[in-house]
């Protein structure tokens, strides 16, 4: 397949963000952080490829796109690039704020909504306020307006220091996952299926690439933390691990819990490449817990389960004042739509949990068949075989 050209890539993908003129309705600052986890990222991208001995061309551009997701493609010139639109970035920051309004005056109402049922979408459904954050725009100076009038709904608080770390470790878990495409392969394996029958199908390889995007994006997004940390420690700063380690928790469950409101039922990703995003989180959980060393898991889980539970708790309060009208009025017979993903079940046993326990089964074969396939993991049996 021809490849586009890096301008036209980058065209396609909204133009370069100018951070000497951002759209009007973004806070600079925003546009700032941003620019600086994407540095940071790519700094600790390199130091990924050394360690596992493979150095490919890459390179991270923000956008002025005011879309919700990341993207990555390989480009005429030989490089690999990862485009960030600075949406992303808009929408995590006021999502951070929006939610963590709740820290400490959580009601503890849990709302069911079954994820198990088939729900019509309805994008008249999402409270008008909360739209920036889960719709998508065509016109962007309607998404900037929407999104300043939300950021200024949420009084300044101590908690704004928060929601830019959140932010940042989101950005930089969804970076992660579009660098994991280029790290492990994933552009030249699907190119291979299109030569040779690799024994999988072309459903079952995307599901497979994605899980394993997914799975490294939360192994690298550790590391990178834990390195930050440590970095900070020897700067004689403040900075806990475990701190850290409950922020990157509440991020990813907040970043999956906002994802693609337009598919909130299971049976929305039973042929797509994408887990339901509930269970994108467990397999994200899971595969931090394994990137860490036995000695740091116990840890980890205390705050893993902690974060997920705050965020989620986040979710519910919000759905609760969204369903009571807080965030804008619905028009009249338009039903009101979950404004999260996170719909775990009531009981351990439930039938929400057990849909989402045999999701993340799945995912996990689904990764391992595709790791099977890939050079790096081959490379890596082997020398486990030689320790
Ligand atoms: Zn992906």
């Amino acid at each position: 397949m021809d490849q586009l050209c890096f301008d036209d890539a980058l065209a396609i993908e909204g133009g370069v963000l100018e951070l000497s003129r951002p759209p009007a309705g973004l806070d600079p600052q925003v546009a700032l952080a941003a620019f600086a986890t994407a540095q940071a990222a790519a700094g600790g991208f390199e130091t990924a490829m050394d360690r596992a001995g493979r150095r490919i061309p890459c390179a991270n551009v923000l956008t002025l796109s005011t879309s919700p997701r990341c993207s990555v493609r390989p480009v005429a010139e030989g490089l690999h690039v990862i485009f960030v639109p600075i949406g992303v970035a808009a929408r995590l920051h006021a999502a951070s704020r929006v939610l963590l309004r709740y820290w400490g005056k959580e009601r503890r109402v849990r709302v069911h909504q079954s994820p198990i049922d088939p729900s019509r979408w309805d994008p008249r459904g999402v409270p008008p306020q909360l739209r920036p954050l889960l719709l998508e725009y065509d016109e962007p100076g309607e998404f900037w307006r929407g999104l300043a009038a939300l950021e200024a709904s949420v009084e300044p608080s101590a908690a704004d220091a928060d929601a830019q770390e959140l932010t940042h470790l989101g950005l930089q878990f969804l970076l992660a996952h579009e660098f994991a495409h280029i790290l492990h392969g994933h552009f030249e394996l699907l190119e291979r299926a299109e030569r040779e029958d690799l024994g999988l199908t072309r459903l079952e390889l995307l599901r497979g690439v994605e899980a394993d995007a997914d799975s490294t994006a939360a192994a690298l997004s550790m590391l990178l933390l834990n390195d930050a940390v440590v970095a900070a420690l020897a700067r004689q700063e403040a900075a806990q691990f475990e701190l850290g380690w409950l922020r990157l928790s509440y991020a990813v469950t907040m970043l999956f819990g906002v994802s693609d409101a337009q598919r909130r039922h299971f049976g929305a990703y039973r042929d797509c490449e994408y887990s339901h995003p509930a269970v994108r989180g467990e397999l994200a959980s899971r595969a931090a817990y394994e990137s860490i060393g036995s000695h740091g898991r116990e840890a980890w889980q205390i705050q893993d389960r902690e974060g997920f539970t705050r965020c989620v708790r986040a979710f519910d309060d919000l759905l609760l004042d969204s369903m009571d009208g807080r965030f804008g009025k619905l028009e009249v017979g338009v039903e009101s739509l979950a404004v999260h993903n996170m719909h775990h079940g009531m009981s351990l046993m439930g039938p929400t949990q057990k849909f989402i326990f045999d999701g993340l089964q799945s995912a996990m074969a689904d990764r391992e068949r595709v790791r099977a396939l890939l050079p790096l993991f081959a490379r890596r049996r082997k020398g486990a075989k030689r320790d």
